[in-house]
């Protein structure tokens, strides 16, 4: 884990972000953790929300100044209780990531009703819960902006992702339907839909063979898997007044995976 101080050669400086109040879910590692750092780097108050405890104390040391706060999305006294924080830390809310979310990788036949509820309550739940806390924050001071992170597998189905699939399509419709909900104060809601990002969450399925990586990588007509970083640079532009025209939308990152169409 680098430090999120430093700027890096890449990195765009949008100044309407700098002290913006962020909250990331699922912020200790993979892509929320690199989008906590990308937030930093643009000079934003960071809160990070995950159920990982030490993975948590971990992230927070590199994050200057960040808050944390522990407990699982599907908790609503914890939801509540993270933004309880950091209306106390920083007075509000601006921005917020629903980035928390797990894999179900199993043929239908062998998925129990247990993988399926927690899928849904992790993957889909979760967002609605934090979406519902940010915009009651945010429906009174008139702004903010909510990212919900789906996937290519919330456009275009695979085998053996049933409740997976199921849960990051219906994050994106939800997407849809709170853009439109809430526009009228001033809060704009998209979705991101990565393909493959090399995290601990997909080193788990190759590590376990139930992914084949350089299968995956020969896949995509960019011929690589995406980084963490890659996904986070998406993140800080969608939040910024550049993108101030922009809700509702299901951005797909992943390249060029959903466009593609051969064999
Ligand atoms: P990851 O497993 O590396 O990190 C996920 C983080 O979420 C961890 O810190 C974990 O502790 C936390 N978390 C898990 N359950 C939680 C809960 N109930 N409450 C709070 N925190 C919780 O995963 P990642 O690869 O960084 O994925 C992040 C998001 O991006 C997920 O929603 C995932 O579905 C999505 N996504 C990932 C990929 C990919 O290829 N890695 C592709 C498309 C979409």
């Amino acid at each position: 884990m680098t430090s999120g101080t430093a700027l890096r050669p890449t990195d765009v400086i949008y100044r309407d972000l700098a002290q913006k109040r962020v909250l990331i879910t699922g912020g200790a590692a993979g892509i929320g953790y690199a989008t906590a750092e990308a937030f930093s780097r643009q000079g934003c108050r960071i809160a990070v929300f995950d159920i990982d405890e030490t993975g948590l104390e971990r992230a927070l040391k590199s994050l200057p100044g960040a808050i944390g706060k522990h407990g699982s999305v599907t908790d609503p006294d914890a939801v509540n209780a993270a933004f309880e924080n950091m209306d106390e830390a920083f007075g509000g809310v601006d921005i917020v990531v629903n980035n928390a979310g797990i894999s179900m990788n199993k043929p239908t036949l062998e998925l129990s009703l247990q993988d399926w509820q927690k899928t849904l309550d992790i993957n889909l739940t979760g967002v609605f819960l934090c979406c519902q806390a940010a915009a009651r924050r945010m429906v009174p001071q008139g702004s903010g902006v909510i990212l919900n992170i789906s996937s290519i597998y919330g456009i275009v189905a695979a085998p053996n992702r049933l409740a997976y699939c199921a849960t990051k399509s219906a994050v994106a419709m939800m997407t849809k339907g709170l853009a439109i909900e809430w526009a009228e104060h001033g809060i704009r809601v998209n979705a991101l839909a990565p393909g493959y990002v090399k995290t601990a969450l997909v080193e788990q399925l190759v590590e376990s063979h139930r992914i084949d990586d350089r299968a995956l990588a020969k896949r995509t007509p960019l011929g690589r898997l995406a980084t963490a970083e890659e996904i986070a640079d998406l993140a800080v532009f969608l939040a910024s007044d550049k993108a101030r025209y922009i809700t509702g939308q299901v951005v797909g990152i992943d390249g060029g995976w959903t466009a593609y169409g051969y064999i």
